[in-house]
C-alpha cells in the first residue's frame, strides 16, 4: 500500500503552534472551554492532550473536562464553563442531541461552540465543525473489508472472486451521529456484493439500530458476536470470514470473542476485521496478523485545525472552511472543516505511524 501523501492543505498547518514559549501575549485572559466525552478511548486522551497543549501555547487557559460518556456530566461540565465565563467551547459531544439548552445559554453569553470530531445535532447554536472526512473513513473500513477477502485489490478494484463470504456486521454508538454516517458509507460499499451474493450476512442483521453498539462499548460488542456465534454458528459449518468493526476498541473486544470461540487457529482464521483510530493495541494486532486494518485520524491534525478555528473566532475573524454542505445538523448546515483519513495495515503502519513521529517503534513492540 502506497504511503498515502496527506492533504497540501493538511501538511501546510504548523505544528509551531506546540512549540514551548510561543505564547501570543494577550489570549491568557481568555478561557477555552473543552469538553470531550470519555478516557477510555485513547483517542480521545490523545485529543484532549493536543487541544489543551495548542491552546495553552497560543496563550489561552484551558478548561479540559472529561464525562466518562455520562451525558448528565457533560451538560454540567458545559454549564460550569459558561458559568465561568468562557470564551469559547470545544466540545466532543456524547449524545449529539443532548446539548440543545446549554448551546442556548452559550449563544445567550455570545460564547462561540466548534463541534469537534461529532456533530452536534438540533442547534442553531454550534458555530463551526471540525472532523475527519467520516463518509470517507466508512467507504475505507468496507474496502478494506473487501480488500480482506481478496473481492477488490489494493487498489479498490473487483478482483472478480464470487464467495461467498460468511460477514458479521457492527456499528458504533446510535447516539454519535457520526456512527450512522460511517455505517451508512460502509453499507453503500457493501450493499451491491450482499445483493449479488458475494458477502452473505447469517445472522440477517444489518439494519443500523441491530447492529449498533451503545456508547462504542467493546463489552457489548463482544455480547452481541457472543449471542450470533451462539444462535446462528454453533452447531453448523458455518464460519465467519469478515468482520465490520467500527472502532479499534470494539475491534479488539471482537477478536478476543472469536478467539475465545476457537478463531485464531489454521484451520479457522480470525476473520478479516477492520477497526478505526489507529490505536496502540491495534496497531500491535496488525503486526501479528490478526485485525486487518485501521483507520488513521491523526488527532494532531485535528486539534490544530480546532484550536485554530477557535483563534479565528477569538479575534473576531472568520475560520477557513472547506465543507458547507455535508453536515445538516436538523437546524443548519454547519460550516465545517473536513481532514483526510487515511487506511492503515500491515503494509504502511511503520511508514505513516512511526515515519509520522504518531508513535515509537518501542510503543508498537
Ligand atoms: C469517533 C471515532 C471513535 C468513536 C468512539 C467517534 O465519534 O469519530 O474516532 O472511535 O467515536 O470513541
Amino acid at each position: 500500500r502506497a504511503v498515502v501523501a496527506l492533504t497540501a492543505v493538511v501538511a501546510s498547518i504548523t505544528l509551531a503552534a506546540c512549540s514551548a514559549g510561543d505564547v501570543t501575549a494577550g489570549n491568557d485572559d481568555q478561557l477555552v472551554g473543552v469538553a470531550m466525552p470519555t478516557t477510555t478511548s485513547a483517542r480521545w486522551v490523545a485529543d484532549g492532550k493536543n487541544v489543551e497543549a495548542q491552546l495553552e501555547a497560543l496563550g489561552y487557559t484551558v478548561d479540559l473536562e472529561y464525562a466518562e460518556d455520562d451525558v448528565p456530566t457533560q451538560v454540567a461540565q458545559i454549564q460550569k464553563m459558561i458559568d465561568d465565563g468562557a470564551d469559547l467551547l470545544i466540545v466532543g459531544s456524547i449524545d449529539g442531541t443532548a446539548l440543545t439548552a446549554q448551546l442556548a445559554a452559550a449563544a445567550a453569553a455570545d460564547i462561540p461552540v466548534i463541534a469537534y470530531d461529532r456533530l452536534i445535532r438540533d442547534s442553531a447554536d454550534v458555530d463551526y465543525y471540525a472532523t475527519f472526512d467520516n463518509h470517507r473513513v466508512g467507504v475505507q473500513q468496507a474496502t478494506m473489508l473487501l480488500e480482506g477477502l481478496g473481492v477488490v485489490d489494493d487498489a479498490g478494484a473487483p478482483t472478480g472472486a464470487t464467495g461467498p463470504f460468511v460477514v458479521e456486521l457492527f456499528a458504533g454508538s446510535p447516539d454519535d451521529n457520526n456512527a450512522t454516517v460511517f455505517y451508512d458509507a460502509a453499507m453503500d460499499t457493501l450493499q451491491p456484493y450482499i445483493d449479488r451474493g458475494v458477502l452473505q450476512v447469517p445472522s440477517g442483521e444489518t439494519d443500523f439500530e441491530t447492529v449498533a453498539t451503545l456508547q462504542w462499548n467493546g463489552d457489548t460488542a463482544a455480547e452481541r458476536m457472543n449471542r450470533l456465534l451462539a444462535d446462528t454458528y454453533a452447531g453448523t459449518d458455518l464460519v465467519i470470514d469478515g468482520v465490520l468493526a467500527p472502532n479499534d476498541g470494539i475491534a479488539i473486544a471482537l477478536l478476543a470473542a472469536l478467539a475465545a470461540d476457537g478463531y485464531g487457529t489454521d484451520a479457522e482464521p480470525l476473520p478479516v476485521t477492520t477497526g478505526q483510530d489507529a490505536e496502540i493495541p491495534s496497531v500491535k494486532s496488525i503486526i501479528a496478523g490478526e485485525q486487518y486494518a485501521t483507520i488513521y485520524k491523526d488527532t494532531r491534525q485535528l486539534a490544530e485545525v480546532a484550536v485554530s478555528m477557535g483563534d479565528a473566532l477569538l479575534k473576531g475573524e472568520e475560520p477557513e472552511v472547506n465543507d458547507v454542505t455535508s453536515y445538516d445538523n436538523g437546524v443548519q448546515v454547519v460550516p465545517t472543516y473536513l481532514l483526510a483519513p487515511v487506511v492503515v495495515d500491515a503494509s504502511n503502519y511503520e511508514a505513516l505511524l512511526v515515519g509520522g513521529g504518531y508513535y515509537t517503534e518501542d510503543e508498537l513492540r
